[in-house]
């Protein structure tokens, strides 16, 4: 069982403990020991000093990319993952899909 409190993100909970066992990568996440709230900030602004702060801790992660990868798929729609904010994410996920998520005028 992991020491609920290094898990990255969230507080403690059983649900967690199961989602890190499930992705073993979080083992390395370098949020651990972080404050969770650091990665949900009011306003997802990239240009919001909290962002940026959650972001640093990111950059220095060496699982940046299965964490971004993991956040992109499950369409996660709060918070910082992989040093993207939520918006970042979707962007992402529409070039993925080859839109552009501007809707058409027809
Ligand atoms: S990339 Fe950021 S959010 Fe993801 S595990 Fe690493 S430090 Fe945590």
């Amino acid at each position: 069982m992991p020491d609920d409190r290094k898990i990255p993100h969230r507080t403690v909970g059983a649900e967690i403990a199961e989602m890190v066992t499930a992705r073993g990568w979080l083992r390395d996440a370098a949020c651990l020991g972080e404050d969770p709230e650091l990665f949900f900030p009011l306003v997802e602004r990239e240009t919001d000093a909290q962002v940026a702060r959650a972001r640093a801790v990111c950059r220095r992660c060496r699982v940046l990319l299965a964490c971004r990868s993991w956040a992109i798929e499950q369409g996660e729609d709060a918070g910082i993952w992989g040093a993207t904010t939520a918006r970042q994410r979707r962007a992402i996920s529409r070039e993925k899909r080859g839109g552009t998520g501007r809707r058409s005028a027809s």
